[in-house]
């Protein structure tokens, strides 16, 4: 069987999903195609950055992501007696909170909104196998059929294993960690109401609160040390926790066994090209990034933010030529580097447990608290509403060998570092 559409976006999660919505809703024909039947059970990214409630607000299913997630505005780290707070009001504008939502009920939302265009379809239990004569090849019921889908476009969405990467013979380069994380969710105490990052030492735990009293966590470990980990058993589990924050009492020790606390294994890659022809990667079939400082979901909705807008300009335009994908590569895979980057230096910051580390981070967290310049720096690159780069004399600040700068910048001024729509869709002008 063969079947036609105007833009085949291989793989159905959040990225895959976006584009989708946002093609549907510029009347492009688009096919997603997702292995799953089923939604999945394991955790993935769940934090929603600025930019993400931007792009989601036109598309008009932000008032549904905030009704089923849970905003808050600040990020409370915690490093021995020393309390710092990245807090997202130092963002001029509307977005100046981060969301927090199940993975799995953001794919709902996205889904939900998209299947109301007629010019949108989903195929669910459908693997995207490869590519032959320009045709994606499609296998369904447990493999045994097998259909073909012709496109003027193809979309790999379809996570770090992507077949349409391989197609389009785009090269990776891998960053490991000398680390893992445990990740779980259970019921929170009320008052832990907004993002809390503690550290001690060699040790690290993430809290970030969800909707219906629950919190997500992640817990570093050493590579490698999982299986000793969990013969340890949950008391064990629960033990680490509490030395960390006690306040959990009653609540992480509601986990009776090991069956929903999961490994992740954090790495980092980015694709030497994001576009090939006809064919294009997003999300993690481009880039993945390591989770601390949660941006992964978030530079997938980038991603298919700006690639939409381009199918959408083609289109309505007459335009329509593969070469104009560059303009895709041209925004987004500079700034998804950065962001890699941004996430990479972060984990390297927890990655070491020796004295010196410890106090030069110690130490980082204090002169970001005193200096308003670099929390406003921090707090822009993390959202994604904009980017300014870091300098020599913000590293000196940031190691205490220079003084702090405790004078805020007005809101024109912090406005200037967004990106502005030339910025994110510059074929238009
Ligand atoms: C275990 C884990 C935990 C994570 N935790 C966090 C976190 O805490 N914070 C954060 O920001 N990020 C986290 N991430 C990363 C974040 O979830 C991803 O960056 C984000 O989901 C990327 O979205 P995506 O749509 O590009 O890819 P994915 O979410 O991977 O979606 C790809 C989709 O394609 C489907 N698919 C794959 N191959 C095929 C095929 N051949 N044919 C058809 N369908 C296919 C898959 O079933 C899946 O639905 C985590 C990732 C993992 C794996």
């Amino acid at each position: 069987m063969s079947l036609n559409t105007e833009v085949a976006v291989v793989g159905g999660g959040i990225g895959g999903l976006t584009l989708g919505l946002k093609l549907a809703r510029s009347k492009i024909d688009v096919m997603v195609i997702e292995k799953l039947e089923e939604p999945s059970s394991i955790y993935k990214g769940e934090l929603l950055q600025p930019k993400s409630l931007q792009i989601f607000e036109k598309l008009d299913v932000l008032k549904d992501i905030q009704c089923n997630g849970f905003s808050f505005s600040r990020i409370a780290f915690e490093e021995g007696k020393n309390e710092f707070f990245m807090d997202y009001r130092i963002l001029p504008g509307d977005y100046d909170y981060a969301v927090m939502i199940e993975h799995e009920k953001l794919k709902r939302i996205l889904l939900s909104q998209a299947l109301q265009y007629p010019n949108f379809q989903y195929l669910s239990g459908a693997f995207g196998k490869g590519y032959c004569d320009g045709r994606l090849i499609v296998e369904r019921k447990n493999r045994k059929e097998r259909l073909f889908v012709k496109a003027d476009f193809y979309v790999g969405a379809e996570g770090r294993n992507s077949i349409t990467r391989k197609e389009m013979n785009s090269k990776i380069k891998k960053i490991d960690y000398n680390h893992h994380f445990l990740t779980v969710t259970f019921p929170r105490p009320q008052s832990l109401d907004e993002g809390k990052i503690i550290s001690k030492d060699e040790r690290f735990l993430g809290l970030f609160p969800l909707p219906k009293a629950k919190v997500r966590s992640v817990y570093l470990i050493p590579k490698g040390s999982y299986k000793e980990f969990h013969a340890k058993g949950i008391d064990h589990f629960h033990q680490n926790y509490l030395e960390l924050f006690p306040e959990l009492k009653g609540y992480v020790t509601r986990l009776k066994d090991w069956s929903d606390i999961q490994l992740m294994i954090p790495t980092a890659f980015y694709a030497d090209k994001y576009v090939n022809g006809r064919y294009a990667i997003l999300g993690d079939a481009a880039h993945t990034v390591h989770p601390m400082a949660g941006e992964g979901m978030n530079m997938a909705i980038q991603d298919a933010d700006i690639l939409g807008e381009l199918y959408e300009s083609m289109y309505s335009t007459g335009r329509i030529s593969p070469g104009r994908l560059k303009w895709y590569e041209k925004v987004r895979k500079p700034r998804a580097e950065k962001m890699i980057s941004l996430s990479h230096l972060s984990a390297l910051v927890y990655s070491y447990s020796n004295r010196f580390i410890t106090g030069i981070r110690r130490k980082g967290l204090k002169q970001m608290e005193r200096d308003k310049t670099l929390q406003f720096k921090q707090m822009l690159n993390v959202s994604g509403l904009g980017y300014w780069s870091e300098s020599a004399l913000d590293r000196f600040v940031q190691a205490g060998m220079l003084p702090a700068r405790n004078r805020g910048l007005s809101s024109k001024a912090k406005r200037n570092y967004f990106y502005t729509e030339k910025d994110d869709y510059p074929w238009k002008s």
